[in-house]
């Protein structure tokens, strides 16, 4: 071991939560001398393939702020893509992790099961839309889950096709690799892809606005597609997240997704909305399809469901549910017993903390700010999103043109400056937002003070 190993791992380690200093606070560059060793280490130990946006290497994170192994104490705009809602090292998730692993930490519930597992399924059929009869399965991840929504999909219906969208992201695994629209990065290279997969147009109102497309005639479009080069009799399931997350932000014009799940209903073909990003108080709704009413067949959930750990779910009509053979569905891992206590805690904190109505707050808050800048920058094409799941789209000034340069300066200038921003889109020109809900509102406005600042100058 060198002497640098030795240094980093002695490192008092800090304890997160959100006791931490509720500060923005830059004491090295960005990132700084330990922070770089450790990017070296990894070159050198982890495949290339696997990128970081933000290299500064993480000791504590709570509350709204993350915190890096030099000392800096950086704002999070981000919560791991949407997954730390309930803040980073949330008290209630740490305790009920820690009681269960003193307990017992795996048995496979497919083997000798247990009831947290079974809670969590209770807690998702009583959350999720509608209140039909309905069951849950649980897994390890959002492809893994969307993945399954689609073998029970064709299970129940005896058909093959699944039609997803443009710009959509459901994923890295193969079947949700065909599902994602974007090639690079997720796809370049690594086909063939799983076939009968089929991708429909996207209502995305900022660019459908010129054609003045609304919902109704978006969904027009994407059926007109799907019986024209589908047939709705080989149709077993549409996948579509109610707002895309890594496709932009995108939130369809209003009527898009109801006329596409009445279609689904009239036709016997399974709507699967993928809830991953959007799920969990994220939009200000328990889930998006809330905002509208929409009930999903089948409701995929992953990312803020557990807090940190790796949790996925897929909930639905009972019917639907129990289609495939007994024995159909499982895995090593799924609903693994710390994963389902750290899921426990969150939907406690969500309902006890009222946090649907903090992303609310912070929406409100993001809303006016960046409502403002987009009034006088130019560049600001469109704001969206809904709750704290907020986006720009930038642009050449005046047109619909992609500014993805703008949005890396942006981006490059508020890392350097101690925010955790995160961009995407179909383009890379969207600057997204997704701060924990556990943020104070002193942090959020600071963030927002900064990035004023920053597109002044870039
Ligand atoms: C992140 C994401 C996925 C994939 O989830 P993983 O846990 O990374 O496999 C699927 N769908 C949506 C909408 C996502 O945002």
């Amino acid at each position: 071991m060198t002497a640098t190993t030795t240094d980093l791992e002695t490192a008092a380690p800090a304890v997160g939560g959100p006791q931490l200093p509720q500060e923005r606070r830059l004491v090295t560059e960005i990132p700084g001398p330990r922070s770089r060793e450790l990017a070296a280490r990894k070159d050198a130990a982890v495949s290339s393939a696997v990128g970081t946006m933000l290299p500064i290497y993480t000791v504590a994170a709570g509350g709204g702020v993350v915190v890096d192994v030099d000392g800096n104490s950086l704002i999070d705009l981000g919560s791991g893509i949407a997954v730390t809602t309930v803040g980073n090292s949330n008290p209630r998730v740490a305790e009920a992790v820690a009681a269960q692993a003193a307990a017992f930490t795996h048995t496979c519930f497919m083997v000798t099961p247990y009831d947290g597992y079974v809670r969590v399924a209770e807690a998702l059929n009583r959350l999720t839309p509608g209140d039909h009869e309905k069951r849950t399965a649980l897994f390890n991840s959002g492809a893994e889950a969307v993945e399954n929504a689609v073998k029970i999909a064709r299970s129940h219906t005896g058909r093959q096709a699944v039609v997803a969208f443009d710009h959509g992201y459901h994923g890295r695994t193969n079947l949700t690799m065909a599902l994602t629209a974007k090639n690079m990065p997720y796809k370049h290279g690594f086909g063939p892809f799983a076939p009968e997969v089929y991708r429909a147009p996207m209502s995305y109102p900022f660019r459908d606005g010129v054609d003045g497309v609304d919902g109704p005639a978006a969904a027009r479009r994407a059926i007109d597609v799907i019986e024209k080069q589908v047939g709705a009799t080989n149709l077993a399931a549409v996948v579509i997240e109610p707002i895309q997350g890594e496709g932009g932000f995108v939130v369809p014009a209003p009527g898009f997704l109801p006329a596409l799940a009445e279609w689904c209903r009239a036709n016997g073909v399974v709507f699967v909305a993928d809830e991953v990003q959007t799920g969990f108080a994220r939009t200000g709704d328990l889930f998006a399809c809330d905002d509208e009413g929409v009930v999903p067949d089948l409701i995929v959930t992953a990312k803020g469901i557990a807090g940190g750990l790796p949790l996925a779910a897929v909930t639905g009509r009972a019917e639907i549910m129990d289609a495939p053979h007994a024995g159909g569905l499982g895995g090593t891992y799924g609903g693994n017993p710390l994963a389902c206590a750290a899921a426990l805690a969150v939907i406690e904190t969500i309902e006890t903390d009222g946090l649907v109505d903090r992303a609310r707050q912070i929406g409100a808050m993001m809303t006016e700010r960046l409502g403002a800048l987009q009034a006088r920058d130019p560049r600001v094409g469109d704001l969206r999103g809904r709750g704290a799941m907020i986006a720009v789209e930038l642009v050449e000034p005046g047109t619909t043109e992609p500014d993805a340069a703008l949005a890396q300066r942006v981006a490059a200038a508020a890392h350097a400056q101690g925010l955790v921003v995160l961009t995407c889109g179909t383009w890379g020109n969207v600057l997204r937002f997704l701060p924990p809900l556990s943020i104070p509102d002193h942090l959020l406005t600071e963030a927002l003070d900064v990035l004023d600042g920053i597109f002044e100058t870039s």
